[in-house]
């Protein structure tokens, strides 16, 4: 379950916090870690004792699974005793390089794209020096889609987890053409040097895909809902960016029951697959990319169908897989046809 326990106009209650430890517990399947998810506009902000209590909850209430924390963040007020913090109880730290939150904003052309990994880059040799396990997730937005190895590089100099967020509104808002030739070259860069060295989210998950299970990366996968979320007054969405867009409500968490919970969950997540167009279910990249998020469907105006607006970012990224497999894992294509 992903948890957002802060937003400008609070933090979440101790009550609430407790519902959702037990709820994400109940609604873990019995082979699977209990995974929370902290993210939100900047979860430091809820300071260190909300987290302390929120680890004693989960070991007072967790006793037969495993608990995995993760946690995203700007590094906003990072200090010795969040490292610790981390440290002690084994938390997986993802540093967010936003260069349009963080900054000024610059011109296009001054832009520096390497700036918001250098700002990050002491946060992360900080917390690797204390023992603390760290990814890095860059959004990509107009400024920095056409420099994919410098951004592959700043980032690979911090860690070896690597996931890229696309920003898709805004006056930075990237192309899909220009977010597929990104990626296109990511893929390049790693299959040529960093092939079982370093961890790219979306690789790896298209990758699962292409062997034929399921990655799990909701974006290519066959439902969403995997990872609910639920916001600092206990309102669950189906996902975050749902709750961005206030879509997909699924109720309080105060007033859920599990299997209303789950019920919700599992019929609104069949909006990945049921409302897709007939371009979709005849491509031949189907089951690897099972029609993208539903959230960026939109309305041909000619047509008046609606489709991935993303579909062309990924139609090249697919063709660049194509081209890199089929030299070694012939299999892997096989299995679309
Ligand atoms: S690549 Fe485009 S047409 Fe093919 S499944 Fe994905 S969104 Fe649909
Ligand atoms: S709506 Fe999009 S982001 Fe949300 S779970 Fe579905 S695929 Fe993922």
């Amino acid at each position: 379950m992903t948890v957002w326990p802060y937003a400008d106009t609070g933090i979440m209650s101790e009550e609430i916090l407790e519902e959702v430890v037990t709820m994400n517990y109940r609604a873990t399947g019995r082979e699977k870690p209990v995974v929370f998810s902290w993210q939100g506009d900047e979860p430091l902000r809820c300071g260190p004792d909300f987290f302390k209590t929120a680890v004693k909850l989960q070991r007072k209430h967790i006793k037969d699974k495993r608990i995995v924390n993760t946690i995203v963040t700007k590094c906003e007020g990072l200090n010795e005793e969040w490292a610790n913090f981390f440290y002690e109880n084994n938390f997986l730290v993802g540093l967010l390089a936003d260069g349009r939150k963080s900054f000024a904003e610059p011109a296009l052309a001054e832009f520096d794209v390497a700036a918001p990994f250098k700002r990050l880059k002491p946060a992360a040799e900080f917390l690797k020096k204390r023992g603390v396990h760290i990814n890095v997730i860059a959004c990509i937005d107009q400024r920095n889609v056409n420099s994919p190895i410098t951004v592959y590089n700043c980032m690979k100099e911090m860690s070896d987890y690597l996931q890229f967020h696309s920003v898709g509104k805004g006056h930075h808002a990237v192309s899909a053409e220009a977010y597929g030739e990104f990626l296109s070259r990511i893929l390049t860069e790693w299959y040529k040097n960093d092939e079982n060295k370093v961890y790219v989210q979306f690789i790896e998950a298209l990758l699962s895909n292409y062997k034929g299970c399921h990655s799990g990366f909701c974006i290519f996968d066959t439902a969403c809902g995997q990872n609910p979320v639920v916001d600092y007054e206990g309102d669950v969405y189906l996902c975050t960016r749902c709750r961005e867009k206030g879509e997909a409500y699924i109720g309080n968490i105060m007033n859920l029951d599990l299997n209303d919970l789950l019920g919700i969950t599992a019929e609104k997540g069949k909006c990945k697959i049921s409302d897709l167009p007939t371009g979709c279910m005849q491509c031949k990249y189907f089951k690897v990319c099972y029609g993208g998020c539903p959230l960026n469907r939109v309305e041909n105006m000619f047509t008046g169908i609606k489709e991935n607006a993303l579909c062309r970012s990924y139609k090249r990224l697919f063709t660049a897989f194509d081209d890199i497999l089929r030299v070694t894992v012939a299999d892997y294509i096989s299995y679309l046809r």
